[in-house]
């Protein structure tokens, strides 16, 4: 079909997630073509350099043989096996294995689901009935973080803090919450590490007094939020929640969707303060965006907990159709081959590079604060540096700015109107990480 057709094609019928459905209209879409390690095709044939990994989840690169080859062997062996009734697939009872073993502390107990959203809406429920199991289902409350995002679900788009998932959706829902961030550039007043987390300490105990400190399920948190603007706490803030929440009584879940499988270098980023949640949800990296496929992770305690509350014979009633599809785990276990076999440490390389380009960019004019962590990087941009002005929104300066990346090669993407972000793929050379950032500052050059 040519461009043409196609772009008039999607103009009409095809919706796009988490877009402008005018713009869409207006502009049609940029439709990309293949995809080879860190580069991407467009149908017009341009050559990009996927600064992104699609939407932070092609972490191994685009076009890996082995994961390819394995995706075919096992559609063609066994395209499908239910979870349901007991039924179960080689490759989700290996993967569920290989993941239990890396997994931080307890963490044993994994449910596969289809992405991310869906994984924290299961996550939301496993906490309901763990409650109940308990004997505690007054503790309905669930608290986040102001720039959280936790997918987009109804019980996931109320757990996200961001303005577009709240307008018109009548969320947050009645037992959902939200305390600041831990955003060290706009702190209010003294912004070092120990007072912006002493700040989030205080502020999650001062919202379970509020709620009641009985009445509280659970604390929900990005080790880095990322669509929230890549805001990454302070080094001590992690282990300081976590520990605040085991004081509080009240479970600490780590929502790893973005930063699992090496995306800050480790395979989980709770590795970098030695915290073990008492759940973790993850997607993206765990199939590299080959196919659809998310988690969560179950302490121990959590699982039996529920396990004995159930009846021998009854259902604990959740589920989906393709949990654990046996395609996605196959393309899972050859992806953790590839991150065990030197694209976790290639990352842990490009990252370190990544950094020491980017933070030479902190004397940019245009730019007010650059926030790594791995192969992680958010760029917040400020028209005066020292008052941290930020830019006229009407410009929207950061689309614009990722529209002239993709007239000059480089795929980036734009947080609100002031921050862009960076997540390339681990397997990104020292050589490609220099073409990036060169683009990179080319395209802030021609705001500046
Ligand atoms: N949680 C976090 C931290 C995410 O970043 C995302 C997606 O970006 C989600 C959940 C939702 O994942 P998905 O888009 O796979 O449903």
């Amino acid at each position: 079909m040519t461009p043409e057709k196609l772009i008039s094609i999607d103009r009409d019928h095809l919706i796009h997630p988490v877009s402008s459905w005018r713009d869409q209209e207006q502009f049609g879409p940029r439709i990309l073509h293949s995809g080879h390690g860190t580069w991407l095709k467009d149908i017009h044939g341009k050559e990009l350099l996927d600064g992104f990994s699609g939407l932070w989840c092609v972490n191994v690169g685009y076009g890996c043989k082995s994961v390819v080859e394995a995706a075919t062997e096992q559609m063609a062996r066994l395209p499908y096996a239910t979870g349901y009734f007991g039924y179960a697939s080689e490759p989700a009872i290996t993967l569920a294995g290989r993941l239990a073993a890396r997994a931080p502390g307890n963490l044993n107990r994994i449910f596969f689901s289809q992405g991310g959203s869906d994984a924290v809406d299961s996550a939301l429920r496993f906490i309901r009935f763990y409650q109940h199991a308990k004997g505690t289902p007054e503790r309905r409350h669930v608290i986040g973080l102001a720039r959280g995002y936790h997918g987009s679900t109804y019980t996931g788009a109320g757990l996200t803090a961001l303005a577009a998932f709240h307008r018109d959706a009548d969320v947050p829902l009645s037992w959902q919450h939200h305390i600041p961030s831990p955003y060290a550039y706009r702190h209010p007043g003294d912004n070092n590490d120990a007072a912006v987390i002493a700040a989030s300490v205080a502020a999650l105990k001062a919202k379970v007094a509020e709620l009641g400190p009985d009445k509280v399920a659970a604390f929900f948190c990005e080790p880095v939020q990322g669509s929230g603007g890549v805001i990454v706490p302070p080094k001590g803030w992690l282990s300081a929640m976590r520990e605040a929440c085991r004081e509080l009584g009240i479970l600490f879940v780590a929502d790893e969707v973005i930063t699992g499988f090496g995306r800050t270098g480790p395979l989980f980023a709770c590795e970098r303060e030695n915290v073990v949640p008492d759940m973790m949800t993850v997607a993206k990296g765990l199939t590299s965006g080959y196919a659809p496929m998310g988690a969560v992770f179950l302490s121990e305690d959590i699982y039996t907990t529920i396990r004995d509350n159930t009846p021998p014979g009854v259902a604990v009633g959740h589920g989906m159709t393709y949990s654990a599809h046996p395609v996605s785990a196959a393309i899972g276990l050859a992806v953790l081959d590839l991150y065990e076999q030197g694209v976790l440490a290639n990352g842990v390389k490009a990252g370190a590079h990544l950094a020491s380009r980017l933070n030479t960019l902190a004397d940019h004019a245009l730019v007010g604060d650059v926030r790594i962590s791995g192969m992680l990087a958010g760029i917040e941009l400020v028209t005066d540096k020292k008052a941290k002005t930020k830019p006229d929104a009407s410009l929207k300066i950061a689309s614009k700015l990722a529209r002239i990346g993709y007239d000059k090669g480089v795929l980036f993407r734009a947080f609100g109107d002031d921050i862009i972000g960076l997540a390339p793929p681990l397997c990104c050379s020292v050589e490609e990480i220099d073409i990036l950032c060169d683009r990179l500052t080319a395209v802030l050059d021609t705001v500046a």
